[in-house]
């Protein structure tokens, strides 16, 4: 039982070590979620919940959550996922899980809080197994499309639904989930970077101002093959040559704007040594804080496409493969973060999350949101070389704890 009221972050670093020695291997974090390795994860977690004055249930969708009562009904939520990409890392997702569980501990420990505490573990968030990302989190944000969920089937063509139904979650009941939402107040979640910016700056922590809006598309350049040896050079429609100036221009476009632009995949045809390339497809992945800026950058991609198209004598044709809008977080949040960051180590830095959190789809369902990273080890994650300092591991679940404390006054003064 509990025998302290102040919060031990070497603790944290301990369970993470289990965890790692429970359900990894010499390549890594293998807790893929709807696995028996991650119910073995799931089981030991539970059994640390089992020690607190918690109450904890699965919802429809998979999610489990551990509820401190407090003094209002009015929740502050906290949440992270156990699940892993397979030979994943042993921080990605469990470290938010871990670091909310001592902040719970510490909070349980002084008593009844000002308002309800409430823990998540939210599953599926990789969606590695069958290419359905932030699972469990759309299902609470009344974001789950069912029907195209049912049609979802693993390498070995296993259907979504029938590896649901043996971890007790029907997939149709899955938007049921969303009740959870009803009392929430603020939520919270701690990540590790997964990039090398704070690295850079010299920095253990960062305050998340918000997720980047995506613009993903594919661009087909339709020119003529033609013979390598006898067609002239001012008389090719070379479909390639568009395509590689566009794909260049993307960078100057994405530097100019402070934004990121990919090109990712091309193919071309006939794609071989002795013919002009006749039809050559490139992929555009582009990613922006501000929704005006990220449409500017396609606009000024598309303009550029259109230019060399002409440049080339080839033909231009775009199709959007997806997109989702920026998600900017919580401004008050964004402060009392950045402040707990202050308060744990001296400086602080606001940046945006180039990646997609399960603090995404909580914060559209209108929740107010923040996020805190703490630092990468050369930007590295979805690999067992992802690492960070044991020192930044210690200071981001002072920091979480600090930010916790801050978020309950901030929900309790709100009215
Ligand atoms: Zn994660």
């Amino acid at each position: 039982m509990i025998t302290s009221v102040t919060l031990n972050p070497q603790r944290v670093i301990d369970e993470l070590d289990a965890l790692r020695a429970l359900t990894g291997n010499e390549n890594g974090a293998q807790r893929v979620a709807w696995t028996p390795t991650w119910a073995t994860a799931r089981d030991w977690y539970k059994a640390k919940l089992a020690e607190l004055p918690v109450e904890t249930h699965q919802d429809a969708a998979g999610n489990l959550w551990a509820t401190l009562a407090g003094t209002t009904e009015k929740a502050l939520i906290i949440g992270g996922h156990l699940d892993s990409v397979p030979n994943g890392g042993w921080l990605d997702g469990c470290l938010n899980v871990l670091a909310g569980l001592e902040v719970l501990r510490r909070i349980a420990a002084q008593g009844e809080p000002p308002v309800t505490v409430r823990l998540v573990d939210w599953a599926d968030e990789e969606g590695a197994r069958f290419g359905h990302s932030l699972f469990g989190s759309s299902a609470v944000a009344g974001m789950l499309d069912t029907a195209s969920a049912a049609e979802l089937r693993d390498r070995d063509g296993i259907r979504l639904q029938d590896a649901l139904r043996a971890y007790d979650v029907d997939l149709h009941n899955a938007p049921a989930a969303a009740k959870e939402l009803h009392n929430a107040a603020a939520y919270l979640e701690l990540h590790i970077e997964q990039g090398p910016v704070l690295e850079g700056l010299g920095l253990p922590l960062g305050a998340v101002i918000g997720c980047v809006g995506v613009e993903r598309h594919s661009i087909k350049f339709t020119g003529q093959a033609a013979h390598a040896g006898s067609t002239p050079m001012h008389q090719r429609r070379d479909a390639l040559g568009a395509a590689a100036k566009l794909a260049l221009a993307i960078r100057e476009i994405a530097k100019r704007h402070g934004g990121v632009c990919t090109c990712g995949r091309i193919t071309l045809q006939p794609n071989i040594p002795t013919a002009v390339v006749g039809e050559c497809e490139i992929t555009l992945d582009q990613r922006h804080l501000h929704a005006a800026t990220l449409a500017t950058m396609l606009a000024e991609a598309q303009a550029a496409s259109a230019q060399f198209a002409q440049e080339e004598h080839v033909t231009v044709a775009w199709s959007r493969i997806w997109g989702i809008e920026p998600i900017p977080f919580h401004p008050d949040l964004i402060d009392l973060c950045a402040a707990a960051i202050h308060e744990t180590c001296g400086q602080t830095h606001r940046l945006p999350s180039g990646p997609l959190h399960d603090a995404a789809a909580v914060s559209r369902a209108g929740v107010p949101t923040v996020m805190l990273f703490v630092q990468s080890l050369r930007g590295l994650s979805h690999a067992k070389e992802e690492d960070t300092q044991l020192d930044h591991i210690a200071q981001s679940v002072i920091a979480l704890d600090k930010l916790a404390d801050k978020t309950m006054q901030w929900i309790a003064t709100r009215g």
